[in-house]
């Protein structure tokens, strides 16, 4: 069966040409045949049981029975749910993730977990304890992370689309890496019940899809304020889906700081010839300095891993997931954490601690904080001229495997382009807008908090205009 969007999907069902337990059925096949090592676990029997429901219903939901796959990272009751970490391994959680939850009373379907870089640290999704995930592209290269297999299983057209977590660029580096389209939307627009917390100030969840309009689609279900999350806004616009076909008026910023420094010479040209698809849209562009943005990546390494030395202080083995066996309780903890962590994890645990630490609060911590104050100021002043932010999403396409794996640093720098939007809480997508030596180049458009609307209407107009076929060679 040919794969369609989800939009597609839904339409082809409203029609009577297909049903939603023939997509779901194409969709667990697609799902079992993972080449790409996408998936972590997987819902057959559950999906298949909630598409027939959906057929038989008198009235069929907006979502009409379309199948997703969400990131491990999202709680899924009686469904194993481990975050990428041996930790959690076995771990069935006893409720669903309310964005998850809204996704099924809208008529989405699960249909399984998607790998992900242990508790979303890191960019490659290389920090999964269980497997790797090959980006479809290229079967040698990563697919990006935290959440490489959200954006690979839409990529590879194993369900139309899939839900992700991002705390400094988890969700659009991957979707620029494979050829999709990531959202970031504004902190706070979706509640986090139910996600298994890695930096409080920072995580949200959101969207990868084929098309800007999928990802407004999922989007508009998962928005809005939740009594159990009391970080979520209350979301008094709803989330339209996009039409613009120009861009006449919008003023568009190139941020200078992200054109610049380490950007490779093929992302550069792909980004080049969007802001020129842009201008031919009716766009004005102009350059915009964010200054501080350059230090994004040393406060985002304070402030992230500080949120999570704390976060993570509650898998102790006492009461989820792996136990390890030990004499009393202190080597109980130590076993248990020290079994249960990998590498990466221990490393930000001990830097958070570090930075946390009443000798070095002022000067790490703090400071960093202060930093984070004024990359919000740099966006606050360049939103005063411009309406929308453009930079690339990453500053390479998908590195190879085992590259960057024992370097932190260069790992690290793979978010430069989205980790200041992440530190200001504001809504960013990714989009692909083209090929550098045969693997997709992502373009990151950003707006200030709340404009949603306005970034999935331009986003849409250059994916439009851009017409970028995201299908990679053996796909169908
Ligand atoms: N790559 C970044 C990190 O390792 C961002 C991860 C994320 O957004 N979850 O922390």
């Amino acid at each position: 069966m040919e794969s369609r969007t989800a939009e597609e999907s839904i339409a082809a069902i409203l029609a009577g040409e297909t049903s939603s337990a023939e997509l779901v059925e194409d969709a667990i096949r697609r799902s079992e045949d993972d080449p790409w090592g996408a998936f972590l676990a997987r819902d057959g029997e559950r999906a298949r049981a909630r598409a027939k429901e959906i057929d038989a219903a008198a009235e069929r939901p907006p979502l009409a029975g379309v199948p997703i796959a969400i990131k491990d990272v999202l709680s899924t009751r009686d469904l194993e749910t481990t975050a990428g970490s041996q930790i959690l391994k076995g771990f069935r959680p006893v409720y669903t993730a309310t964005c998850v939850e809204r996704l099924e009373q809208a008529g989405a379907v699960v249909v399984g977990k998607t790998n992900m870089d242990e508790f979303a640290m890191g960019s490659s999704t290389e920090n999964s304890s269980y497997q790797l995930t090959k980006n479809p592209w290229d079967l040698g290269t990563v697919p990006g992370g935290s959440s490489g297999g959200s954006a690979a299983t839409v990529a590879a057209r194993q369900v139309p689309w899939s839900l992700g977590s991002d705390t400094g660029g988890s969700i659009r580096q991957p979707a620029a890496l494979c050829g999709v389209v990531g959202m970031k939307p504004t902190y706070g627009a979706v509640s986090r019940y139910g996600l298994i917390a890695f930096a409080s100030s920072l995580d949200q969840v959101g969207p990868f899809a084929r098309t800007v309009r999928d990802s407004a689609l999922l989007l508009s279900h998962i928005v809005g304020q939740d009594p159990r999350d009391s970080t979520s806004l209350d979301w008094w616009k709803p989330i339209e889906m996009p039409t613009a076909e120009r861009l006449d008026g919008v003023k568009i910023g190139v941020i200078q700081e992200m054109l610049d420094n380490g950007i490779e010479p093929g992302v550069k040209a792909a980004t080049e010839a969007a802001i020129a698809t842009a201008e031919g849209l009716g766009a004005e562009i102009t350059e915009v300095s964010l200054p501080s943005s350059r230090h994004g990546i040393a406060a985002y390494y304070l402030i992230a891993p500080a949120e999570a030395s704390t976060n993570l202080s509650r898998f102790d083995g006492m009461r989820y997931g792996a136990r390890a066996e030990a004499e009393d309780l202190l080597e109980h903890f130590e076993r248990t954490r020290g079994e249960g962590f990998g590498p990466e994890v221990k490393r930000r645990i001990m830097l958070g601690t570090f930075a946390l630490a009443s000798g070095y609060y002022d000067a790490y911590y703090a400071r960093a904080q202060k930093v984070r104050t004024l990359i919000v100021r740099d966006f606050v002043a360049a939103f005063e001229n411009v309406d929308l932010l453009l930079s690339p999403t990453s500053p390479t396409t998908a590195f190879k495997i085992g590259e960057r794996v024992d370097d932190p640093y260069a790992m690290y720098t793979s978010d430069v382009c989205t980790i200041p939007m992440s530190l200001a809480g504001l809504p960013a997508i990714s989009i692909p807008c083209g090929l550098a030596d045969g693997l997709p180049v992502g373009l990151q458009l950003s707006g200030p908090a709340f404009s949603e609307n306005d970034l999935f209407s331009a986003a849409h107009a250059l994916e439009q205009a851009i017409a970028f076929d995201a299908t990679p060679a053996g796909v169908a």
